[in-house]
């Protein structure tokens, strides 16, 4: 009787765990449901694909919401000779369109899309005359990095339009909409620069970073530039560049010189040592920042490489 008994609580308390289990796990299964729903909303867009977060915050402020826009590197990757990885493959499955810089900004793309399964690719800065890249071993080949000058960076917006009607042609008008309200903040950031820069002294206007990013912005706003290595690549850093730098930073006596995010600023710390210049801080140019960063956005980004500027030059 006795066994009788036990055995009986013991199959009441193997069921009480497993109403206890359920209990417990309903709301995981709520969350899963609403996981699943979200998903499936996401998945019944169309998926464009950037290869980096700076193209990524420009298509999204075309797409709206009719597209869903996902950047291949992350923020703060470096995005030259981005080594990709599986799970980027894996999340690249499905893209309608990878969008690129070009200008031979992502040496990996080709291999990428081949191994995404052949994703179309769009080239934003196709139909660009590039500025080109003087001295060292890149003389003559062209400077990719043309969204670092607003009045270029509305051309990339158009191509951007042009991209998005061709996956999405019903589309248009609205693509159009949002591009017309983008590209009037970028005009407006062009404004805003033009009139910060001009308080730099006109002797002091020696931008001096880490990679030659800065040749369009330089170009466009009346700079002068000069930097530490032309494209990040492996062996950028090597004794004659900074030898080399050292003599033109005393030689225009820059009072301040700066590094990026995505690159170690070791060495440009050690430049401005052994000339005197101080270190200024960190441009954001090949990558944004987090969400929390001083540079979520490329208008946000913009502001803050030239407010490091006109802090570091003016003095
Ligand atoms: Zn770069």
């Amino acid at each position: 009787m006795s066994n009788f008994i036990s055995s009986l609580f013991l199959i009441l308390k193997k069921k009480s765990y497993l109403i206890l289990l359920l209990v417990l796990s309903m709301p995981i299964i709520g969350a899963c449901n609403i996981i699943n729903r979200e998903e499936s909303n996401v998945a019944s867009k169309p998926f464009v694909l950037t290869t980096f977060t700076v193209l990524a915050d420009m298509a999204r402020n075309v797409a709206g919401n009719r597209l869903t826009v996902k950047s291949v590197t992350k923020p703060g990757a470096e995005i030259h000779g981005y080594q990709f990885t599986p799970s980027d493959i894996i999340r690249a499955k499905g893209a309608s369109i990878i969008i690129e810089n070009g200008l031979g900004l992502e040496s990996w793309i080709s291999r990428f899309t081949i191994s995404a399964g052949n994703v179309p690719r769009f080239v934003l800065s196709e139909g660009m005359e590039p500025l080109l890249i003087e001295g060292d071993v890149y003389a003559g080949k062209p400077n990719p990095h043309a969204w670092m000058s607003p009045k270029r960076a509305i051309s990339y917006v158009d191509r951007l339009v042009e991209a998005f009607v061709k996956i999405d042609p019903s589309g248009k008008s609205y693509y159009l909409k949002n591009a017309k309200n983008y590209k009037e903040k970028l005009e407006a950031l062009d404004k805003e620069l033009s009139d910060s820069l001009a308080l730099v002294p006109l002797n002091k206007r020696v931008l001096v970073s880490c990679e030659g990013a800065f040749t369009y912005l330089a170009h466009d706003y009346g700079m002068d530039e000069e930097y530490l290595w032309p494209v990040n690549s492996e062996s950028q850093v090597t004794p004659r560049r900074m030898t080399n730098l050292i003599s033109k930073i005393k030689e225009k006596s820059v009072p301040t010189i700066f590094c990026e995010s995505t690159v170690s600023s070791k060495a440009q710390k050690e430049v401005a040592k052994a000339s005197g210049a101080k270190f200024g801080g960190i441009f954001y140019v090949d990558s944004l920042s987090d969400s929390n960063g001083p540079a979520p956005t490329l208008l946000e980004m913009q502001r803050h490489n030239v407010r490091l500027i006109i802090k570091g030059l003016s003095q």
